[in-house]
């Protein structure tokens, strides 16, 4: 066998891949090379990318300026350990990401990943509370149909039915839920919405260091849209009750709702933020947590006066790099105007999925559209037909949704959209 050639059967034997099974027979397709918003298969075909590689790809894939902005900073330095050393693209990234999110929030944690960057989060969030003296707060209220992240403290506060709890219940700490949202994005939300979380916050504030959510999209968990009326609702709430209030912008952050972060459809801040996916443009794995100087000064100038948590490759310096040219790169693209004009291609694109007696419901919000069926597909069989139709789409459970890169072309996203209704027209009802 040849390493560089036959690779195909190592990687069946060999690697296990996200969310799979080694004996699955849902095909994996051998991807030999990704430029703009094509994935190019190593069977030489070519498929437009609906997922941006899973929220991550903001301008396509092996986009020249990023590409330099990695080899720039590749012949100076590709890594160095953030003990006690410190290097300009990583406090050029921190400064740009004070800059541009909600204020207060003012210092920023570096992590490798969107799940680590919610431990940090937490981790924050009890230390500060320790830090006051109030020890017993260190549970987390969430949202059922959230996703957080696939660690510990990150799946704790995952909806505990997608996230599998029972199987992890030994271990897992638990925590506290509410439902869902029911008021639906650009609908008003009654204070009958917001009881179930007004009742937690009452009874259990004492054990409770934070409020941990998805603002208006939850992604991964069910891909929701809801109210900024239920945000504004909800931030009232922590500080009636004295609770944090934890935004994971991990999948929304970086213009992808048609904000720059979604907190901003309601006019809040959060306590604590958290980036990542698409804040290197795809290109490296990086995540943030962004928290105020209030917190951050407090679990300072308390005992242990530390900051618990320090990642071997916190604010790699590739990472930190791509990271700087990729926000730059949508700082000056009219991204506000792609955005919109995605919203609506998807909106028109999928419209007709409605009438299918397959789908259940059909949403857009920004650059996010969500065809919502009856029934869970079988990936054995919908995988290879949107690689038949020549993309990339990428269901789970009963959601079909799209996220193209923001530099998709009118004809690219029309090619998209009628893939998914002949794919999904197609479905057994
Ligand atoms: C993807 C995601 C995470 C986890 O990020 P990883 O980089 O996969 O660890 C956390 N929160 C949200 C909202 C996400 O979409």
């Amino acid at each position: 066998m040849n390493k560089q050639t036959d690779w195909i059967g190592y990687d069946k034997n060999y690697v296990w891949h996200p969310y799979s099974s080694m004996n699955s027979e849902v095909p994996v397709f051998p991807v030999a090379s990704a430029s703009g918003v094509k994935i190019k298969l190593q069977d030489g075909s070519e498929l437009i990318d609906g997922m941006s590689s899973w929220w991550c790809a903001l301008h396509g894939y092996n986009h020249p300026v990023l590409n330099k902005a990695v080899t720039d900073q590749l012949h100076s330095m590709s890594h160095i350990m953030f003990g006690g050393l410190t290097h300009q693209p990583a406090a050029q990234l921190a400064s740009t990401l004070v800059e541009i999110t909600p204020q207060p929030l003012q210092t920023v944690f570096f992590s490798d990943s969107g799940s680590v960057a919610v431990e940090v989060a937490m981790k924050m969030a009890i230390q500060y509370w320790g830090a006051l003296g109030q020890t017993k707060k260190q549970r987390f209220v969430s949202l059922r149909s959230g996703y957080h992240g696939d660690t510990f403290a990150a799946m704790s506060v995952c909806d505990p039915v997608t996230g599998m709890h029972s199987l992890f219940s030994e271990t897992l700490t638990q925590q506290f839920f509410v439902d869902s949202p029911r008021c639906l994005f650009n609908e008003p939300c009654s204070d009958n919405d917001i009881a179930a979380l007004r009742k937690i916050l009452e009874d259990s504030h004492q054990q409770i260091a934070a409020v941990i959510l998805e603002p208006i999209v939850q992604g991964a968990g069910g891909m929701h849209f809801y109210s900024a009326d239920y945000l504004i609702k909800a931030r009232q709430l922590c500080d009636e009750f004295n609770v944090l209030l934890i935004a994971d912008e991990i999948a929304t952050g970086f213009g992808r709702t048609g904000k720059l972060f979604a907190c901003e459809f309601a006019n809040i801040s959060a306590d604590i933020l958290c980036v990542g996916k698409s804040l290197t443009g795809g290109y490296m794995t990086l995540a943030a947590t962004l928290t105020t100087e209030n917190i951050s000064r407090t679990i300072s100038e308390n005992p242990p006066g530390v900051f618990m948590h320090g990642p071997t490759f916190m604010a790699n310096p590739l990472a930190c790099a791509v990271a700087n040219a990729s926000i730059k790169l949508l700082q000056d693209s009219d991204w506000q105007q792609k955005v919109k004009t995605i919203e609506s291609l998807l909106a028109s694109g999928l419209a007709q999925c409605v009438d299918f007696p397959q789908v259940e419901d059909v949403r857009v919000l920004g650059a996010i559209g969500v065809v919502e069926l009856k029934h869970p597909v079988d990936m054995k069989t919908i995988q290879p037909a949107f690689v038949e139709q020549g993309v990339w789409v990428r269901p789970f459970g009963k959601l079909v949704y799209l996220m193209p890169p923001l530099i998709m072309s009118e004809v690219d996203l029309k090619t998209l959209t009628d893939a998914v209704v002949k794919v999904v027209s197609d479905l057994p009802g």
